[in-house]
């Protein structure tokens, strides 16, 4: 039947993953009421076909009889529930993202297409009475299998592949060899009903945010857990968990990166025993979508995953957990650029759920909201299980008491506790030897020939990189412009504290944890495990090694160049370093080994670090929300910042200035009192050869900003000058840079 339609009949709103603001109209094929919003259509779009969502019902734009009908309805249940697609319209308007590209983002990979199989349930494995009783050197020479069958024996219930890809990439071959030995088996999953009781007290910190969140179960609450690192907040969502599993609910817990899933999930099902399932990058399409469709089914009790899984369909949500909630990975820094936390306060509160986002370092952002009464605070001030907290020590790194940049002190510390057999951690956020290349008698530095950057010097592969734009050659041998031999490497990165401390110490094995020495597949997980078992004494990495792993024998953490952040030229630059500087500290010491941190600095003296050192992070963080009230920047005034870049010097700043003229004379009023900057050439204004620049809104009223940004956005989608250069436009950018 191809129904009639009248003038006033209701044709479909359709998304489609093109950069326009706007939905697109479609006449159903049939009765309208068999497309439910949150369905898939295949339609036609110009000469194209595209997969789209049916977004709603309504009166159509154009002449009805110009309309074409869609090729076919893809799903006669919606993949997305009503209240994900009333989301994703929310977030397309506040971030003045198309619609259709936000739809498209939300979506698995292997739905944004038409033809698709539905990957068939994979077995899930659990461990045998054999692969029990199996001797801890057995599997000695397959690692691999032999982390493999840890993790299975430590989950108590059967675990997926999906699971098992996040501990190794390459992990199955080695689990057909474990089946083979019959150390593990195939089973369909089960789980108990509920879950175990909890084995262990909470105490009184944990009891009081846990007993407090659990009383606003069943409507919108939002939380802050602030604890330091080892304070025991997994623990506390742990028991939150279980309250939800108890009352039917599910669980979403959102997490930054995917590096941070192993450990939370083995401990999860561990203390829980529930459907976990898990959704992030490193999963096949097949995977994503059957943790997917196990979430929309509502069998997967707890959801965990990174940015877009607070998109996942989850119809039994009961609970939102945002763990390192600080992290400005949450926020997408390309294409549809939402910041997830952000984004899952607000489905927490359009579901009625509450909230906890958890850090040891906590954002201003959400600070300032525990100061506005929209967050309440809950704090964890002491170490669970009666560990001591780290000491915290300043190294004035001027003058001759370094080697390599790392100071007698630190060295001297460093031989103590290897001889005490335990580890060390030595952090430098630089990878490579050395930032610069520099001819000494002519004072030439290596640069980058697309960028406005020194390249930097890996030894290893004897090449010089440029870290901006990925461009590489071989480390030359003579100077480029007057062709001295005496080019000299300065400064250090990972690779050359590495070196010098393998020499140092020729006696302990030495681990270099950063991007180059972790690229290859299954290559992290490895190297975290090597760390995690002691078969390695001193760590070097870049902030991989920062992040919520746990090495219990570390008792002495190094910083080098802490205080960057102090000159940064973006407005976070402090706050970060605070946040990097507490994380990286909260890697020492654990249970009975109390840790010492060492910082080395060229500003010592600088208040904000004295005040990190004496008072902690929580002072820090105010005098830090001081000083953005009074220069009234973010959280205090709400930002949106439009780039722009084009391969000739020039182009991409004259499109902003015309762009500002048009901002402030065309759409603005007086009362909107938008702060328009700019146009400014970017801090580096020229990456992989193409010149960029930015115009910068600043407002504070929110409403207005956005009053502003409505009809600028499809404006600037539609002048023809935006085809021309590069351009985006993004809301509460995380970085200005
Ligand atoms: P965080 O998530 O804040 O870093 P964790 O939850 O990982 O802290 O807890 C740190 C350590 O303390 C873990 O080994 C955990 O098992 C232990 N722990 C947490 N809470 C308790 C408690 N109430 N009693 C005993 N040990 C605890
Ligand atoms: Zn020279
Ligand atoms: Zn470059």
């Amino acid at each position: 039947m191809s129904g009639e339609h009248t003038a006033t009949a209701l044709v479909l709103k359709v998304a489609l993953p093109v950069p326009l603001s706007r939905l697109f109209d479609y006449l159903p094929a049939g009765d309208i009421l068999t497309y439910p919003r949150g369905a898939r259509v295949l339609v036609p779009f110009g000469r194209s076909r595209h997969v789209g969502v049916v977004v709603d019902h309504g009166k159509p734009d154009f002449d009805v009889t110009k309309l074409k009908p869609v090729i076919e309805l893809l799903d006669p249940e919606p993949v997305l529930p009503v209240e994900v697609v009333s989301l994703l319209e929310w977030a397309s308007s506040y971030y003045r993202c198309p619609i259709g590209e936000a739809f498209a983002t939300a979506l698995p990979i292997a739905l944004r297409k038409a033809a698709h199989t539905e990957p068939k349930p994979q077995y899930n494995f659990r461990i045998t009475a054999a692969g029990n009783e199996v001797s801890e050197d057995a599997l000695n020479r397959a690692p691999v299998q032999k982390r493999l069958l840890q993790f299975i024996k430590d989950s108590d219930s059967a675990v997926t592949g999906g699971e098992c890809r996040l501990f190794d990439e390459r992990w199955s071959a080695p689990m057909k060899q474990l089946l083979k030995k019959g150390l593990v088996e195939e089973v369909s999953q089960t789980f108990p009903d509920k879950p175990p009781a909890a084995t262990r007290a909470l105490n009184a910190e944990q009891e009081k945010a846990t007993t407090a969140i659990i009383n606003k179960f069943g409507g919108y609450h939002g939380a802050l857990l602030h604890g330091i690192t080892g304070s025991g907040k997994t623990e506390v969502y742990i028991e939150l968990v279980r309250e939800q599993l108890l009352k039917g609910g599910q669980t979403f817990i959102l997490l930054p990166e995917i590096g941070l899933t192993p450990q939370l999930l083995s401990r999860f099902r561990s203390a829980l025993q529930c459907h976990v399932e898990v959704l992030h990058s490193g999963l096949n399409a097949s995977e994503r979508l059957l943790a997917w469709r196990a979430t929309a089914r509502g069998e997967a009790r707890v959801l965990i995953g990174t940015r877009s899984a607070v998109f996942a369909p989850l119809p039994k949500l009961g609970l939102i957990i945002v763990d390192e909630e600080h992290d400005s990975a949450l926020k997408q820094q390309d294409g549809f650029r939402y910041h997830a936390r952000d984004l899952a306060i607000i489905r927490a509160q359009r579901a009625g759920v509450p909230i906890v986002l958890g850090s040891a370092t906590p954002s201003l952002e959400s600070l300032h909201n525990v100061e506005k009464g929209l967050l309440t605070l809950y704090e964890l001030t002491q170490r669970a299980a009666g560990a001591v907290p780290p000491s915290l020590e300043l190294v004035d790194s001027r003058g001759s008491e370094t080697e390599n940049g790392i100071s007698k002190r630190l060295l001297k510390r460093m031989e103590d506790v290897l001889a005490r057999g335990e580890q060390v951690i030595v952090f430098i956020n630089r990878r490579g030897y050395s930032p610069v290349l520099m001819c000494e008698d002519c004072g030439t530095m290596a640069d980058c020939s697309n960028c406005d950057a020194h390249m930097t010097v890996h030894a290893r592969s004897s090449t010089l990189r440029c870290h901006h734009c990925g461009a590489e050659k071989q480390l030359p041998r003579v100077c480029a412009s007057c062709e001295s031999d005496a080019l000299i490497k300065v400064g250090a990165g990972t690779e050359r504290i590495d070196e010098f401390l393998s020499e140092k110490f020729p006696d302990y094995t030495l681990l270099r944890i950063d991007r180059d020495s972790t690229s290859r597949k299954g290559e992290l997980q490895r190297h975290l495990a090597m760390a995690a078992s002691g078969e390695a004494q001193i760590l070097v990495g870049t902030q991989m090694l920062a992040k919520g792993h746990d090495f219990p024998n570390v008792t002495l953490v190094g910083i080098m160049d802490a205080d960057r952040g102090l000159f940064g030229s973006d407005f976070r630059a402090t706050e970060q370093m605070g946040q990097l500087i507490m994380q990286v500290a909260g890697r020492a010491g654990r249970a009975d080994k109390p840790g010492t941190v060492l910082i080395q600095s060229r500003n010592p003296e600088h208040p904000l670090l004295q005040q990190l050192l004496a008072e902690g992070y929580g002072k820090f963080a105010g005098q830090l929300l001081a000083e953005r009230k009074i220069t009234e920047w973010p959280p205090y005034v709400h930002t949106a910042l439009i780039r722009c870049e084009h391969a000739q010097s020039g182009v991409a700043f004259d499109y902003l200035e015309h762009v500002r003229k048009m901002a402030c004379h065309e759409h603005m009023n007086p009362q909107m009192k938008v702060h328009v900057l700019g146009p400014a050439h970017a801090p580096m204004e020229r990456i992989a050869g193409r010149y960029r620049a930015q115009l910068l809104l600043l407002c504070d009223s929110r409403k207005a900003l956005h009053e502003l940004l409505r009809p600028l956005r499809p404006w600037m989608e539609e002048m023809p000058q935006s085809r021309k250069v590069r351009w985006s436009l993004d809301v509460d950018p995380h970085d200005m840079l």
